[in-house]
């Protein structure tokens, strides 16, 4: 089988380009390396059935024939991060509907199969967890960064599943809950990284608003196994997917399990969201995925808890000064 993974030298696309090549297939990825690095693919560059391109999606004829040489098209290439939407909006909106537009584009010219990874952000400020594929969307105002993610990938799901519908170009919709694992940098604000890399460094720990939100934590290494999987089922074309784990933590339970970990004697901070993020930052107090749909289409199940994926994410940073 040939792959091509657009956000290939992400940490996600990164994991996944590990595992298909594992499984013996071909994988090219395409990367502009704007959060992603060539240090997350460095060790598969001497396989002869991995290739690379430092380019991006937006450069349409390459898109076009990159698209064209496979027989599957992981779809990763997003804007990543809390910290980036809320800074950079006008880049998060192009690149996630644009990017999305072009790579489906060429996909349906030659009716290639299109694994849509998009986010548990679209759920936006539900409160009914667990969340289920099929329940709505809560969006705050168009004046909160924030919610211009949910909505670009909830465009980029409308417009895959349209062309499903309409050109019978096969996609399947992952919604990745949050994921995490070795080589994920915390440089985006994601919080395992933060936490570990504040710990490893004297701390503080810095908790955004009174901790008591609540998160599940996916290992990376399951979350790519279930794409892995959604990308060969024919069950699963035309539908959505949550991806993740159901293990819910608070942010304050994980301050604290970090620290146990790694440093008894690290204070942890506590930050009101408007100075962690911007005025009127709004969060998500609780966000679950039921994964019922995707535990019975190809029989997902996490393997891995939060204390197994702290000591690989722990030892990754140890061992990686420059990362987090
Ligand atoms: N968070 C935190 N301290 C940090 C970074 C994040 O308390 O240094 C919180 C953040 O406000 C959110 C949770 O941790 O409630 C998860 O944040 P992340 O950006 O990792 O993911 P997401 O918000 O997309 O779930």
């Amino acid at each position: 089988m040939n792959y091509l993974i657009t956000g290939g030298a992400g940490f996600v696309g990164s994991h996944l380009a590990e595992l298909l090549l594992a499984d013996g297939g071909n994988v090219t990825i395409i990367d502009d390396l704007s959060t992603g690095s060539i240090e997350n693919v460095e060790h598969l560059k001497t396989n002869p059935r991995f290739a690379y391109r430092v380019d991006t999606i937006f450069n349409e004829p390459l898109t076009a024939e990159l698209v064209d040489g496979a027989d599957v098209v992981f779809h990763l290439a997003a804007a990543v991060g809390v910290t980036l939407i809320v800074e950079s909006p006008v880049r998060t909106i192009e690149t996630n509907i644009s990017g999305t537009e072009i790579v489906l584009k060429h996909a349906a010219k030659k009716k290639r199969k299109v694994v849509l990874t998009s986010s548990s952000e679209v759920y936006g400020k539900s409160s009914h967890v667990p969340f289920k594929e099929e329940d709505d969307m809560v969006f705050g105002p168009t004046t909160r960064a924030r919610w211009s993610y949910a909505c670009s990938k909830a465009i980029d799901e409308f417009l895959a599943l349209s062309y499903w519908k309409e050109k019978r170009m096969p996609v399947v919709v992952a919604r990745l809950f949050n994921t995490v694992g070795p080589r994920q940098t915390g440089r985006y604000g994601m919080v395992v990284p933060r936490f570990v890399r504040q710990a490893l460094d004297g701390g503080p720990i810095t908790v955004f608003g009174d901790g008591k939100q609540s998160r599940c934590f996916a290992y990376v290494g399951d979350v790519v196994e279930g794409l892995r999987k959604l990308a060969v089922s024919d069950q699963a074309v035309g539908s959505v997917f949550n991806v993740g784990s159901s293990e819910e933590i608070t942010i304050q339970e994980l301050a604290e399990k970090v620290r146990s970990k790694v440093n008894p004697k690290v204070r942890i901070e506590y930050i009101p969201y408007d100075k962690a993020y911007e005025e009127g930052f709004e969060d998500m107090r609780r966000r679950v995925p039921d994964l019922g749909r995707i535990a019975a289409a190809i029989g997902y199940t996490p393997t891995k808890n939060i204390d197994q994926i702290l000591d690989l994410v722990i030892q990754d940073l140890s061992r990686n000064p420059r990362r987090g």
